[in-house]
């Protein structure tokens, strides 16, 4: 099994981490941002889209990837700060239909340091064990 981001994944990591999945508002173009003026004219910030969801301007790379270690990080520190290291852990020890293998799962009874060496395939598992209500 690969363990592919998808964009509803990334929604469900970026909801349960407490910030908003930012989706653009209206017909979904960028608009100009007037940061400053001068006798020359106005200074623009482009690329930005409204959020109808929070209507705070963001831009394309404000949304986490959930592909990076810093995004890993992000998660792994939520599960703990929440008490749900565990029962994370545990979900993927005993849901065998996340992982590929029994080889998979002795990997993590072996060693968690498995479920930290690809942060792709970490946050994949979290979001599955979110939406099946395991965290
Ligand atoms: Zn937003």
């Amino acid at each position: 099994m690969t363990y592919k981001m998808t964009d509803e994944y990334r929604k469900v990591l970026t909801e349960m981490i407490g910030e908003c999945s930012h989706e653009k508002d209206g017909l979904g173009m960028p608009c100009a941002i007037l940061i400053s003026s001068d006798r020359f004219g106005g200074h623009y910030r482009i690329n930005e889209y409204r959020c109808k969801k929070c209507d705070k301007n963001f831009t394309l790379k404000d949304n986490h990837s959930f592909t990076t270690d810093a995004d890993m990080m992000k998660v792994f520190r939520w599960l703990v700060d929440n008490g749900k290291w565990n029962k994370f852990k545990y979900c993927c020890v005993v849901n065998k239909a996340h992982l590929d293998d029994d080889s998979d799962t002795a990997k993590i009874i072996e060693n968690d340091t498995w479920l930290h060496y690809n942060s792709e395939r970490f946050n994949v598992l979290a979001a599955m064990a979110k939406m099946e209500g395991v965290i």
